[in-house]
Formats: structure tokens, C-alpha cells, sequence
């Protein structure tokens, strides 16, 4: 059924992406975060793009996620980030899912449960958020991992988008002090924006996630658009100065202009605080190349944009407006209302149509 957003998935640019990442790490494997369907871009289509391009460790949120992962790719290998899920024991092993092992109590649990299955460490260095503590990660120095299947170590950078926050260089300490306790096992520290922090960050294997979707993870870190997201134009309607444009009147038009009503909104994903309640602070949508300001609330299903400085001849022969993506980079998008790439890319609705170009697919 055509829909009043239509979502189109790059996926050649997805490994376009990916292998731009495999050359800025040298000497490190670089992995593929696919957590939350990879990032809304979806599982089944995004999973065999970038094996095809040559990524062989993927990791995910959930044991849900990971069986996705493992029926798109049999031979590859898939981490569960937030760990031992005792409730479902059958599902690692039948999917050969690892999990990243982050406290005593959970590491117990699945050494008591494993026979030859493999999993990660996870070590907190300063983010108090999943990873054994440092006092736990030292004593825990004399155990042979490799021998009970810890085949990674990994850490987790709680600033690094922020390439001057101090905490960078702590973590960075902390957790060469750690792998150097556990010498042989591969170690793992750099996000996408971790990654751009330098060479030091890499170790052995890097884990970006929004850096292959089209996010900003860093100034000067360039990532290709692989969503774009376009509205289809209900009606261009002319009001005059002085009317107001949507719920609580909030946008008071300063001058006879054309309105144009997108179908699509906060029901979506298109965030509502994207909105605007005067033409200068809303987010801007474009259409055939022409950008325009989004004027006024965005409703649950409708966004209102001024398109009076978009040519008429333009607009009569337009049917879709784009919100985001070639055109309109997501990350002024997300900036404008307030938020992050990851949050709008992760949020789009499953009321969408999705198209998937490139990666070998067509539809
Ligand atoms: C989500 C996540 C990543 C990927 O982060 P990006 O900022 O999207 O590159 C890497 N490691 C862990 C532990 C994560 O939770």
C-alpha cells in the first residue's frame, strides 16, 4: 500500500560506508553495530550488504536481534551487548550468539552453563553503565579466559564525540592497563566517533554503529547519507499575512504565502519537537533541490512547510518532499529538534513504505 512517508535505503552506501571505516582502521578488524533492527535501516537487507562487503563480527542489543542477524548470515560472528540472558539459554546455543559478559553474577551463570560456547568481557572504565568494575577486571587477571572462552575484551567510551573531553584519555588508560593484563585476547574500545580519536583507540576490532548510517560521530569524519526520507505533498495551499499555520496557532505568517502540507508526522517518527512555532526555527525539508522551512507544529500525521520562496513552476510539478537524507542531512535534522541521528534514525515508524536500492536488491 503506498504510504504518506516513503523511506529509500542505500545499501551500497551502507558498505560504501563501512569500507571507508576498514581503511581509516589499518591495523584493527572492523566490526558492524546492528543493534535496534541497524538502527532502523533493517536487519535482513542491511546484514548481507555489509558481509558481502567483507564484515565478519556483528553485534547487536538482544538475543532477538542476533537471531535476525544469524539467519542473514550464517558464517559471521554475533555479539549480544547486553549480555546472558538466563531466561533463554537455548537461543545462544542454537544461534551460536556470544554474549558480552559485563558482572560476577552473570559471568557464574554462563560459565556454569557453557560447554565450548565463546563470549566477551566487557570492562567498565568510567562509564557506569554495563562492564565489570576495574577491582573486578584485576582479580579476575589470574583466570585463563581464552581457556573458558572469552575470546574479546571490550570497553566503552562514554565522550567520545566530545574528542577533547578528559575522560577520552582516562578511559584510554584504564583499559590498556586491563588488556594488558590479559595479553593474546583481542580488545575492542572505539565507537564510530571513537574511532576518529586516533589510531591508539582502534586495539584489535572497532564497533561503529552510526558512522555506517549517515551520522555525524565527528567534525571531520565524512559518512554517506544511507536514508532518505520523503513526504508526499497533499495540497499547496496560499494563506495571507497575519494567519496562523497549525495546532495552537503558534506560526503567524508575516506575509502572503504558500503553504505546502506534507503527509507525514510525529506518528512517523518525524519529531515533533522539529517543529517550529516561527519560520526560523523549524527544521528545513526540500523540495526538487529547494529548501523550505517547516512552519508550525508538526502534527501526527502532517508537517506544514513554507515553500513561498520555492519557485511555482517547482512546486506544480513536485509530488514528494524530502525530510531528510541527500539533500537535508539528518544530523541538522536531529540537531534542530534538540536530539540525536541515532534517536530519528531508530524512531521512523513501521507505518513507512521502504525501498531498498543498491546491495544487489531493487525493491
Ligand atoms: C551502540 C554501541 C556502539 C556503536 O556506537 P556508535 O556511536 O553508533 O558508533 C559501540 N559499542 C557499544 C557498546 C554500543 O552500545
Amino acid at each position: 500500500m503506498p504510504a504518506g512517508l516513503r523511506l529509500t535505503f542505500d545499501l551500497d552506501r551502507l558498505s560504501g560506508n563501512w569500507q571507508r571505516l576498514v581503511e581509516m582502521c589499518p591495523d584493527a578488524e572492523c566490526a558492524a553495530v546492528v543493534k535496534a533492527n541497524a538502527y532502523g535501516v533493517g536487519i535482513e537487507k542491511a546484514i548481507p550488504a555489509l558481509a558481502n562487503a567483507g564484515c565478519k563480527t556483528f553485534f547487536v542489543a538482544l538475543p532477538e536481534e542476533g537471531v535476525k542477524v544469524r539467519n542473514a548470515a550464517s558464517d559471521v560472528d554475533v555479539y549480544i551487548l547486553n549480555g546472558f540472558f538466563a531466561d533463554c539459554t537455548d537461543v545462544y546455543r542454537q544461534h551460536r550468539l556470544m554474549p558480552v559478559l559485563g558482572n560476577p553474577g552473570e559471568i557464574r551463570r554462563w560459565l556454569a552453563w557453557r560447554s565450548d560456547d565463546n563470549a566477551a568481557l566487557h570492562i567498565d572504565t568510567g562509564m557506569n553503565r554495563l562492564g565489570l568494575s576495574m577491582e573486578d577486571a584485576r582479580r579476575m587477571g589470574d583466570v585463563d579466559l581464552r581457556a573458558v572462552g572469552i575470546h574479546l575484551l571490550m570497553s566503552h567510551l562514554a565522550c567520545a564525540d566530545m574528542p577533547r573531553h578528559v575522560l577520552n584519555a582516562a578511559q584510554l588508560e584504564r583499559f590498556r592497563s586491563i588488556a594488558a593484563l590479559y595479553d593474546g585476547i583481542p580488545a575492542s574500545l572505539a565507537n564510530s566517533a571513537g574511532i576518529h580519536l586516533g589510531q591508539h583507540y582502534h586495539f584489535g576490532l572497532v564497533r561503529p554503529g552510526i558512522a555506517l548510517y549517515g551520522g555525524a560521530s565527528h567534525p571531520d569524519a565524512k559518512s554517506d547519507a544511507v536514508v532518505t526520507a520523503e513526504a508526499r505533498i497533499l495540497q499547496i495551499r496560499k494563506a495571507e499575512m497575519g494567519e496562523t499555520v497549525g495546532y495552537g496557532a503558534t506560526a503567524i505568517l508575516g506575509r502572503e504565502s504558500r503553504i505546502a502540507v506534507l503527509a507525514a508526522g510525529y506518528a512517523d517518527g518525524y519529531l515533533r519537537a522539529a517543529g517550529s512555532g516561527h519560520p526560523a526555527d523549524g527544521a528545513r525539508i526540500s523540495i526538487a533541490g529547494h529548501d523550505a522551512p517547516i512552519i508550525g507544529r508538526v502534527s501526527m500525521d502532517l508537517i506544514a512547510a513554507d515553500v513561498t520562496d520555492i519557485p511555482e513552476q517547482v512546486l506544480e510539478q513536485a509530488e514528494w518532499a524530502e525530510l531528510f537524507g541527500e539533500t537535508i542531512d539528518i544530523n541538522e535534522t536531529a540537531n534542530v529538534a534538540g536530539t540525536i541521528a541515532y534517536e530519528f534514525l531508530t524512531g521512523l515508524s513501521g507505518r513507512a513504505e521502504r525501498i531498498y536500492v543498491g546491495g544487489g536488491f531493487s525493491s
